[in-house]
């Protein structure tokens, strides 16, 4: 369907707004101790990070991460056309239609010579761009019977003498030889046109025709003038520079709440898998992993929790592990000892397996 480059109006625009909203724990989490908080310990490129809170902090959901990469990559895939369309290239449309160039004077206010030599330039546009422009001029009196308005009747106009998308029907209504007073114009453009005949375009060519009109040139001036004005940049690449500005701020505005959003989820990612502290106050002793290097507390790990290596207890008195020889070496009936009775062994007293040290994952071998 054809429509007016009579002051059309920019339709590019937002694609919806960002939103989201920040994941935040419901725990509060402090760097330094308050009163009924406890030391925590989380792990992170091989370094021990504190933290202090009323509960071991809850890891986010496993699928945060992964969806919020998804869910940039979505933005990034929907942003990529807008930063095409910043950009246009006319392309010359092809020829393959009835592409001759009418002059329909049925006012009467061009000359023969004067219609001839416009004729010509609107030739010259239609080399240009493949767009065949075609001027109409009538009456008031034939729109206003019929008609809401001046645009409506070029619509149906353009709809009934084309079948094409490739004209640009310029209509000129006014009252003939009583003078300019009352005169209106409208342009028709054919959807295959948009590419070339962009709003920058169309104004550029409305500026002028109407300023000249205005002026009291004649309608074949005001069109003619029309034309050369816009035929040396009609083909030209232009940027919508408005557009570029606009998707830079809305680009980088998502990419500021997107990043807090994204920071936020690893670290809680990090402190999900976080541990009890022995001690509240004092910073505690802090083990570097023979094998691998990095850097665990003492005293609340069985295995290296970098690299998941068995740690060796470094504090039990060696004389106490040492049982007589004899001792170990039990007949096999008496291996089979009442409960109570295994409890003790020797001079080795096992500590209570605490709820204490069940949560902190404490192994009472290693004391
Ligand atoms: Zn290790």
């Amino acid at each position: 369907m054809p429509h007016s480059s009579g002051g059309g109006s920019f339709s590019g625009g937002s694609h919806g707004s960002f939103s989201s909203s920040s994941s935040t724990s419901s725990t509060p989490i402090y760097h330094t101790y308050r009163p009924g908080t406890h030391r925590y310990v989380y792990y992170h490129r091989y370094r021990p990070h504190y933290y202090f809170s009323e509960k071991q902090a809850e890891a986010s959901s496993k699928y945060a991460i992964p969806f919020m990469i998804v869910f940039a990559l979505f933005w990034i895939g929907v942003s990529i056309p807008f930063w095409f369309m910043t950009v246009n290239h006319p392309k010359r449309l092809s020829m393959n239609y009835d592409s001759n160039i009418e002059i329909s004077d049925c006012l009467d206010i061009m000359s023969d010579s004067e219609e001839a030599q416009l004729r010509e330039e609107l030739a010259e546009f239609q080399d240009l761009t493949g767009i065949t422009p075609s001027v109409l001029t009538i009456p008031n009196s034939e729109w206003k019977s019929d008609y809401k308005s001046l645009e409506r009747y070029a619509f149906t106009y353009y709809v009934k003498r084309y079948d094409d998308e490739k004209h640009w029907l310029i209509v000129y209504a006014g009252d003939g030889a009583s003078g300019y007073e009352d005169w209106n114009w409208e342009g028709m453009q054919g959807d295959d046109t948009d590419n070339v005949l962009t709003t920058a375009i169309t104004d550029k060519f409305n500026r002028v025709m109407h300023n000249e009109l205005r002026a009291g040139y004649t309608v074949k001036e005001a069109i003619s003038d029309s034309f050369e004005e816009i035929n040396p940049v009609v083909m030209e690449t232009s940027v919508n520079w408005l557009l570029v500005v606009f998707l830079i701020f809305h680009g980088g505005f998502a990419l500021v709440v997107w990043s807090i959003v994204f920071w936020s989820c690893i670290k809680n990612r990090n402190r999900g898998e976080s541990y009890p502290c022995p001690t509240n106050e004092a910073t505690p002793v802090e083990v570097t992993c023979n094998s691998c290097g990095g850097v665990y507390v003492q005293g609340i790990h069985h295995a290296c929790p970098h690299c998941g290596v068995r740690l060796i207890p470094p504090q039990m008195p060696y004389g106490q592990a040492q049982m007589p020889y004899g001792q170990a070496q039990m007949p096999y009936g008496q291996a089979q000892m009442p409960y109570g009775q295994a409890k003790v062994q020797g001079n080795v007293v096992k500590p209570e397996y605490t709820p204490v040290n069940k949560q902190a994952g404490v192994n009472p071998d290693l004391f």
